[in-house]
Order: C-alpha cells, then structure tokens, then sequence
C-alpha cells in the first residue's frame, strides 16, 4: 500500500503539482510522519528529486535536523508584548520549520511565527517546507490563524500537515488541504518491518509499527488485557489495582490492545456492547492524560450493563429487555 502512495506522490511531484497543503492522516505509528518528512526534503532537496537525493547541502541538513535532539532545535521568538515565546523546532536549514508544540498545544503565536517565516524568500533553493506535527494539536485560534495564511499562500512555501485525529482540524483547513490517507501495513508488511513472527502481536497492533514494538516488549499487556476481559470481577478488581501504578504509556498501550480485542470482536458481532466499549476506550484514550483514572475505566468497560454473579463466576452482560 505505502508504494501506491509513494508512486502518487512521485507523479505530483514530477508534474510539479504537489499542493501548497497536504494533510498525511491515517492510524497512528504507521509511517505518516516520515512519509511527510520524505516529501518536504524533496521539496527543498537541490535535485529535485523524489524520494530525495539524500547528498545536496539540503538533504543534508534535513538529515542532520533528525538526529538532533528537540532542545538544541527549539526556536524562541517575541510575542506582542514582547515576551519570549516559544515558535519552533528548527536546525541548520533555513527554509525548513517544523512545528510542534511545546508541551500540548499549537498556540497562535506560534503561527504568527511560521507567518513571518512563510513570506520570506527561499534561502537555499526554490522552495520552503512549513511540517506541523502533529497538526491536530494546533488550538482553534492557530487553526483559524493558519486558514488565513492558507487562503492567500506564500507561492513557494509549502505545508505539510500530519494527523492521526483528523477530526480534530478545522473543515476549512481541510477544504483547503489535499488529503492523503495513509492505511495501515497489512501483518504481512509489518513482519518484514518489524520482524516480529507473533502472529498475536502482528494482529493486535492493527499495522502500526509503533504499537507491535511496543508489544514486542512488553507481552504482560497482552496477557493483562486477556485476563481483564475473561477474568471475573475480582480478577478485574485485581488487575485495575496492578494498572493504576504503572507508568502512562503502558496504561495507554493497554487501553490500546483491549481496544484492537474488542474491535475484533466487534466486526463479528456487531453487538451494542462492544460498540459501547470502543467508546469508552476511545474516551478512556483522550483523557487519560488528564488525570481519568484507568480503574474506573476499566469497570466501565467490563461493567456498563451490570454483570451478574453467579457461584463466584461473572455472567452477563445481562440482557437487556427494556431495549
Ligand atoms: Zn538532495
């Protein structure tokens, strides 16, 4: 699939009709970033070429600009009332920005910066690449700031946008934006990726590399996951104990594989309850970053119809007669 989508930004590319922006969406750990990443260092790269030469003075700064760290990259700029604020990520290379907020959110100040940087001319080339990332944590003032940056676009900057929550960007920045879905690796392609033969490991992680990585580590989640949902209510009262300590990524990630279990099941059963606990999962996913805690989750989960005991056993979900 990644080569149908790299063949069609080869021929944008070379017809030189790639967008002013371009939204790369799809699941997360898929590839998006670096599919977006690839594109901007074509876009300044001195041969034009795609993918890039990988040698010119462009590339090469690209390439240096990955393997800094974020802090030596930070870019500090004035706001209004001329307090420092923080704008962007940038290295070496002058016509290339990255931004991406500092700690949760986008803010418009700093799209006030990339404005400043989208009018000027090139430095090194023909062209300037603006890569957000991830574009939907840009506030609602940033987005409507950058609409207007969109409505009249700078002739050689280009913005290459990457979201795993499209649903989070304005409508107005997309309808300004070309979309490009990037699908998630079939098990196949995530083997030969990641090595991996655990067939488990390669369904559960839906195609995303990050997430089969993160298994490969760490296969008590799975194991976890299982007991929650075929346990009875005290091994759930036990294993939400164990949870609630651990660190936040693997809370994440447990979410996560409960989530590919359920949406299994789901496309077989297509039963009310698991659609309701894909939204709870989903939510769960949202905030639990804020401070929700996975316990509770985790009983709403199993428990948003009440399940009934039975000689120590949990049956249920009951079924529910009053529709
Ligand atoms: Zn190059």
């Amino acid at each position: 699939m990644k080569e149908k989508i790299k063949r069609f930004i080869a021929g944008m590319f070379y017809k030189n009709r790639v967008p002013s922006s371009l939204i790369f969406y799809g699941k997360e750990g898929i590839g998006k970033k670096d599919m977006g990443f690839e594109l901007s260092m074509s876009l300044l790269c001195l041969e034009d070429k795609y993918p890039p030469c990988n040698k010119c003075q462009s590339c090469r700064h690209m390439k240096d600009f990955l393997q800094k760290k974020t802090e030596e990259l930070r870019f500090y700029g004035e706001d209004k009332k001329g307090k420092r604020v923080y704008l962007y990520l940038q290295g070496d290379h002058p016509d290339f920005i990255y931004l991406a907020p500092e700690k949760a959110e986008i803010k418009i100040d700093q799209i006030r910066g990339v404005k400043d940087f989208a009018y000027l001319s090139p430095v090194l080339y023909k062209r300037k690449v603006v890569f957000i990332e991830p574009a939907d944590a840009m506030n609602p003032y940033a987005q409507n700031a950058l609409l207007k940056i969109l409505e009249e676009p700078p002739l050689d900057t280009y913005f290459i946008l990457v979201s795993q929550r499209i649903e989070k960007i304005l409508p107005t920045i997309k309808s300004r934006s070309f979309l490009l879905e990037v699908p998630p690796l079939t098990q196949e392609e995530l083997k030969a990726i990641t090595q991996i033969e655990d067939p488990l490991i390669l369904e559960l992680s839906e195609g995303s590399i990050k997430m089969a990585n993160q298994l490969k580590e760490k296969k008590h989640i799975i194991q976890t996951a299982k007991d929650i949902l075929q346990g009875n209510t005290y091994t759930l009262y036990k294993k939400s104990l164990e949870v609630e300590n651990w660190a936040l990524e693997d809370q994440v990630l447990l979410l996560k594989v409960l989530q590919a279990i359920i949406h299994k099941s789901y496309l077989e059963s297509k039963s009310y309850q698991d659609r309701k606990a894909l939204d709870t999962i989903s939510l769960g996913l949202e905030y639990l970053s804020k401070g929700v805690r996975l316990s509770l989750l985790l009983f709403q989960l199993k428990g948003g119809n009440k399940y009934v005991l039975h000689k120590g056993e949990v049956f249920g979900p009951k079924q529910d007669t009053s529709g």
